[in-house]
């Protein structure tokens, strides 16, 4: 199956291209996206033969589907990857919270958050199809805590790929912090930028744009690439735990098969809920996806009034910062799907000039058979942790907003899978404050105060970070960056 771009072709790139180019360089036209022509079709039948299917196998099915260019040896190598997740015969677990609403828990893997769900396969993916074009890959990534971990974990040791890594000195987690200033891999670079996040993705748009930066590591005969969540080759391994999820409902009996169920995605660049998206339009049985957002409650709005509106918006930081983003990149993709490559052009470019754009009747009636949406502000997510610990379930802050979600967005008497982005771990300051009222405490000191509440113990690779050697030490201006990433690169 080919690619095809979402704002149309400008005469320059090619028409179409194959999924492996769509990796590796996933600019198209006009500053698009590269979108499936079609989408294969999931009838009842694919269903019901992958009940007893274990979760590789069904990925594997799922992208033998999509046709996609990427021999089989090297998606196997990719799909193994989630053996080293804490149980490998169920990478994914499914678990009842309350009568009719189920939590997919997506942070089961070596960094403890969801992103290790699309980035483990990816990593290998990339790393094949560089080594086999003998090219080599600078990988660059701002991070705003969960992207970094899992980008540095799954690229580690890999040939032909390097990575340089930044975040905002003091505007991660500590734990997220030590995840990555600990990983010591020779083609890893991790670098701590005096400012927020903000500041950490302006100076590298800057330096991703940059001539003469591209020149330098033409000299190196280094090509740039990106991992974010744009790239269609995370968004294609984030389809395959919806249909699992629902699977699994089947398997425990909630639903019987066909029957639809309601999927509630804490949102931020909308790359988990398209995955949700493309699987409904598969023929997955969903009645609808809830978009759950923090105060950054730009996608509440698209969904409600058909308006996205950033004239009057700046980013408030919240307890849920894996969200914290107004320009959501990932729905484009959706734009695209309902209404076109040219009314997605229009509207990307008005977004792009005049921070606004709002859709017609129509287009709104469009978008609501698919989306419903809320938002939760950070002391209701609280409650809804607390809440959820009293019924025995303990869960992050991200999560949280989905409860939220499933409260008010869900009209009809249907089951809902509300998905569980990070382990409790990631996230303890909120949780422990969430718990115990304790304020401002470590995350150390967070994690204890949780275990000892929860009766658990914390997991054995959290507690390590604590004692492990720091080995990337660099603090730097964002001017520096360059000078610092060429060296890393001689
Ligand atoms: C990245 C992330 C999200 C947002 O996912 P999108 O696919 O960008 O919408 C939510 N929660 C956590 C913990 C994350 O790391």
């Amino acid at each position: 199956m080919n690619f095809i771009e979402t704002r149309g072709n400008d005469g320059r790139h090619p028409l179409e291209v194959s999924f492996s180019a769509a990796i590796l360089g996933p600019m198209s036209s006009f500053g698009g996206l590269y979108v499936p022509e079609a989408l294969p079709q999931l009838d009842e039948d694919f269903l019901r033969k992958h009940l007893d299917a274990d979760y590789k196998t069904l990925a594997r099915d799922l992208l033998s589907l999509f046709e996609i260019d990427i021999d089989a040896h090297v998606v196997d190598r990719a799909l193994a990857l989630y053996d080293l997740f804490d149980d490998p015969d169920n990478p994914v677990p499914v678990v009842r919270v309350k009568h009719d609403l189920y939590v997919s828990e997506l942070y089961h893997g070596p960094t403890r958050a969801f992103k290790d769900m699309a980035l483990q396969p990816f990593g290998e993916v990339l790393s094949a199809l560089a080594q086999q074009r003998d090219e080599h890959y600078l990988i660059m990534a701002a991070t705003s805590g969960d992207t970094g971990p899992a980008a540095l974990e799954t690229f580690k040791n890999r040939s032909n790929v390097q990575v340089v890594c930044l975040y905002p000195d003091g505007g991660t987690s500590d734990v997220q912090r030590l995840q990555m200033v600990t990983e010591d891999a020779e083609n890893l670079k991790v670098i701590g930028i005096h400012g927020d996040f903000d500041d950490a993705q302006n100076a590298l748009k800057l330096l991703l744009g940059s001539e003469s930066f591209k020149a330098k590591l033409r000299e190196k005969n280094i090509q740039l690439s990106a991992a974010n969540s744009v790239n269609f080759g995370r968004i294609i391994f984030q389809l395959i735990y919806h249909v699992h999820s629902y699977l699994e409902l089947v398997r425990q009996q909630a639903v019987v098969m066909g029957e639809k169920v309601y999927l509630a995605v804490p949102s931020g660049n909308f790359g988990n809920a398209l995955g949700g998206y493309y699987a409904m339009k598969m023929g997955l049985p969903v009645e609808k996806i809830l978009i759950a957002s923090n105060r950054n409650n730009v996608l509440t709005h698209l969904i409600k009034n058909g308006s996205y509106d950033l004239r009057s918006m700046s980013v408030v930081s919240t307890t849920s910062p894996a969200m914290d983003i107004l320009k959501s990149s990932n729905v484009e993709r959706i734009l695209f799907d309902l209404y076109g490559a040219e009314r997605t052009k229009a509207l990307m470019s008005q977004l792009d000039n005049e921070n606004h754009y709002q859709l017609t009747d129509d287009e709104l009636a469009q978008l609501q058979q698919f989306f419903a949406a809320d938002f939760c502000d950070d002391e209701a997510g609280r409650e809804y942790i607390r809440e959820a610990f009293d019924n025995g379930y303990l869960m992050d802050p991200h999560t949280a907003t989905c409860f939220k979600a499933y409260e008010t967005c869900t009209s009809k008497p249907l089951k809902s899978i509300a998905y569980s982005t990070a382990e409790w771990t990631k996230f303890s300051p909120t949780i422990a404050n969430a718990l115990t009222g304790e304020v401002d405490a470590h995350d150390l000191d967070a994690l204890k105060s949780i275990a000892a509440k929860a009766n658990i113990t914390i997991p054995s690779s959290i507690q390590a970070l604590f004692d492990k050697q720091i080995t990337q030490k660099t603090i730097i201006d964002k001017a520096e960056i360059e000078q610092q990433t060429l060296e890393f690169l001689s």
